[in-house]
């Protein structure tokens, strides 16, 4: 029989319960006895619906109050030591950890967050030094494994890798300089054993342990690493299901299949060209191979003829007991389940399938290979066919102007019409001052804002009453903005709920979801819109507001849109049509609104780009093609303006070094990045590659209500004034101000126009 198996599952709970408890937690309002008890509940309801659903590898030890990989530096004591000796429960020493803690005479700060490979997910970044006593505080997984046994379920713990969990820790500023966290294998490994032994004890067969850095090009780095730690894991004791995941793993396969693992899985979503490859390297050994055919990052169904044809391909050649049919990876990446939804058509309903869903799409798919005659499995393959012909109807007959379109773009239109130095000119009409200020768009999303919204969505007040609010808002904002003597105007985005749905609400192919919820961190989820068809504005998203804006008063007002590559980014895309094509269809619909703006009296406009560099793929190799497509679809969704309009952008990071190229490539009029936690290192790359268009790099960070002093902005600007042109430098924030509150937002500005001043004076 060919076995199914889940890497991982969604932990909010279906009516994110984890998030409230957490959130009661942290507010005083609830104890650590109801978390735990909480967590019980969800997760006995998780394994249950699995086990319901035929699944015969469970995982267990996957589940997290805030993050996995934060669960495993807790587990093993590696404890940065800010966090030690404070007198705090282990519980709140882990959430110390996470978030910080401001309280009783605790004043720690939080570890850094990181994205979770090419996901959205945002894991701790473990701090190590020589000095860490690894030791075994808690076995999660045990407890986990020993918790579903206790409800009569057998589960496959899933453990962190020791590789991938020391390649993606960083350094403690205390480390000897140089210091590399993968130097402590040695160190960590007796503690993994203990891990493992502790588990065959308690009864558990197997043991899924993830290694996704395989799919990374630092994975080859490895190798020896792998040689040596695996024999000794293997020794402890049960048997390893070695999982890779959101990419390829490439020449990597040739070590990892001569390690005396009992299996190993690949993901056949993101690399179905390595399936052959695998098989030939496992072939001539015992090795069990897990195929990942349903996928752990997409929410569409899965397309059983495709995913039957690869079992079918693994079990010829290695029979049925070595193949395993899985998802992908984990599916924490999304929703829980479409039960949930009842806003979607049955039409739409047919075309998805989400984490429940997929659970029985992997015990279905392995009944199928394993060549099962039941009437039931009989029924369900049909039921795929029927809905995936269906689906596949609806792609053929979906917006054929907008691919003819798309088919119609020709290269001048990715350039403006002359260089950057003659638009520099013809933008003078714009009439800035040196040093022009400036802020990224959105100001402070106050409850009165996020209340009328509210009332709006309810029916409590009318469209005439919601959109008189909005305009009293964006008076104020324009009144504010003037009155502290900004000089290039927002209108503060109150009409927003946030900066993809907003625009994936007025574009036609986007569906939207009432609680497909998806982690980004901690107890912060996200609900991505869906692209199902082909997108196109249906009328101006924008102008309206930004016109209104412009007409309160006579300095320019910036219009602001988000990019086409970071709506692409944060939406589930569709899977029939390449990401590339989407982001040009989308570059598109924006390309008009930019027009239309212009044609409105907006001389200048922000396309937003913040995910940009979270889209590059996990290998080097991808990258050049990505960049290529991305950056053009900027490019058409901007270059359609004339010379005296200026554009803008706007990246939330500081990373350039690798991408630089490409940012100039764009060739916004002003670029704003994120500049103000980073040193000088940033700013030395923008003039190390004689970046030449206007930029601002952000002078105060906007993550936390502290208000910076007019010196310290100005010695900010006196620091970037030894590397850039003055000529071309803005001042500006790092960001947008929706998060803060108006206080520090005005005391915070206040003393950015101050610094301006200065610097116009002194330069
Ligand atoms: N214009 C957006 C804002 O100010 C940009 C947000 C972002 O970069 N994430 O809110
Ligand atoms: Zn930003």
């Amino acid at each position: 029989m060919v076995a199914s198996s889940v890497l991982g599952f969604p932990r909010i709970g279906a009516h994110r319960e984890i998030k409230k408890v957490v959130e009661a937690y942290w507010a005083g309002k609830t104890n650590a006895e109801e978390v735990t008890k909480v967590a019980a509940e969800v997760k006995k309801t998780n394994w249950t619906e699995l086990k319901q659903r035929g699944v015969t590898y469970i995982p267990s030890g996957d589940f997290s109050l805030y993050d996995h990989v934060l669960d495993h530096s807790a587990a093993f004591n590696a404890i940065p030591k800010r966090y030690q000796g404070q007198g705090l429960s282990a519980l709140d020493t882990y959430f110390a950890m996470a978030r910080g803690r401001q309280a009783d005479g605790v004043d720690v700060p939080a570890g850094e967050m990181k994205k979770w490979f090419d996901s959205n997910y945002h894991f701790l970044v473990p701090e190590l030094d020589d000095t860490v006593e690894f030791k075994l505080n808690f076995n999660k997984p045990l407890e986990e494994f020993k918790e579903a046994k206790a409800l009569g379920i057998t589960t496959r713990p899933v453990v962190l890798g020791p590789i991938t969990y020391l390649a993606i820790a960083k350094a403690t500023k205390e480390a000897k300089p140089d210091f590399d966290p993968i130097t402590l294998l040695p160190k960590l490994l007796p503690v993994y054993k203990q891990l493992l032994n502790e588990l065959k004890t308690a009864g558990a067969e197997w043991v899924q342990i993830d290694e996704p850095i395989l799919v990374t090009d630092k994975g080859a780095n490895y190798e020896s690493q792998y040689g040596s730690a695996y024999p000794e894991l293997v020794s402890a004791g049960p048997k390893l299901l070695l999982t890779t995941f959101y990419g390829r793993l490439e020449s990597n396969v040739n070590f990892i299949a001569k390690l005396p693992i009992a299996g190993l899985h690949i993901d056949l979503d993101r690399a179905p060209e390595q399936l052959e490859k695998t098989i030939a390297a496992v072939s001539s050994t015992p090795i069990v191979l897990s195929l990942g055919v349903v996928s752990g990052r997409s929410v569409w169904k899965t397309d059983f003829a495709t995913a039957t044809k690869y079992g079918e391909k693994a079990v010829s050649a290695l029979g049925q007991d070595r193949v395993i049919i899985s998802t992908s990876s984990t599916l924490l990446h999304i929703p829980v389940t479409l039960a949930s939804e009842d806003k979607l058509t049955a039409e739409q309903k047919d075309w998805f399938s989400f984490a429940l869903e997929k659970a029985s799409e992997v015990a279905t798919i392995a009944a199928v290979v394993s060549g099962s005659q039941d009437a039931a499995i009989a029924a369900a393959l049909e039921a795929n066919r029927t809905s995936i012909a269906k689906r596949r109807d609806f792609e053929k007959n979906s917006d054929d102007s907008v691919r003819k379109r798309v088919a119609s773009v020709t290269p001048d239109q990715y350039e403006r019409k002359s260089p950057f130095t003659t638009r520099l000119e013809a933008q003078k009409v714009l009439g800035l001052p040196k040093f022009p200020t400036t802020t990224i768009g959105s100001f402070p999303q106050t409850k009165e804002i996020r209340q009328a919204r509210a009332k709006l969505g309810k029916g409590e007040i009318t469209s005439e009453e919601y959109e008189k609010f909005i305009e009293k808002e964006i008076e104020s904002a324009v009144r504010f903005q003037e009155r502290i003597g900004l000089d290039l105007l927002v209108h503060g985005e109150p009409e927003r709920n946030d900066m993809v749905q907003y625009f994936g609400e007025r574009l036609s192919g986007f569906v939207f979801t009432q609680n497909a919820w998806v982690q980004s961190y901690g107890s912060r989820y996200v609900r991505p819109p869906i692209i199902v068809s082909d997108v196109s504005r249906k009328e101006p998203m924008t102008v309206r507001w930004s016109k209104y804006a412009q007409s309160l008063t006579s300095k320019p007002m910036k219009g602001m849109l988000t990019g086409p590559v970071t709506i692409l980014n944060w939406s589930f895309p569709r899977v029939d049509i390449s990401r590339e094509i989407q982001a040009q269809q989308l570059a598109l619909a924006l390309r008009d609104e930019v027009i239309d703006l212009e044609a409105a009296g907006i001389k200048a406009i922000q396309v937003d780009e913040p995910a940009l560099r979270e889209g590059l793929p996990l290998r080097r190799a991808d990258w050049n093609s990505y960049l290529n497509w991305a950056g053009n679809s900027f490019k058409l969704s901007t270059a359609g303006v004339g010379d005296h309009t200026q554009t803008h952008s706007h990246f939330c990071y500081s990373d350039f070094d690798d991408i630089f190229p490409q940012i100039q490539r764009l060739d916004a009029d002003v670029i704003s990045i994120e500049a103000s936690k980073s040193d000088l290192k940033l700013i030395n790359t923008f003039k190390h590659y004689g970046y030449s268009n206007n930029i601002g790099p952000g002078v105060y960070d906007v993550h936390s209500p502290r208000v910076p002093g007019n010196v310290e902005i100005q010695e900010r600007l006196k620091a970037m004034l030894a590397y850039l042109d003055q000529s071309l430098l803005y001042v500006n924030p790092d960001c947008g101000l929706k998060t803060r509150g108006w206080k520090e937002t005005e005391a915070s500005l206040i003393n950015l126009v101050e610094a301006a001043r200065w610097a116009r004076q002194n330069h």
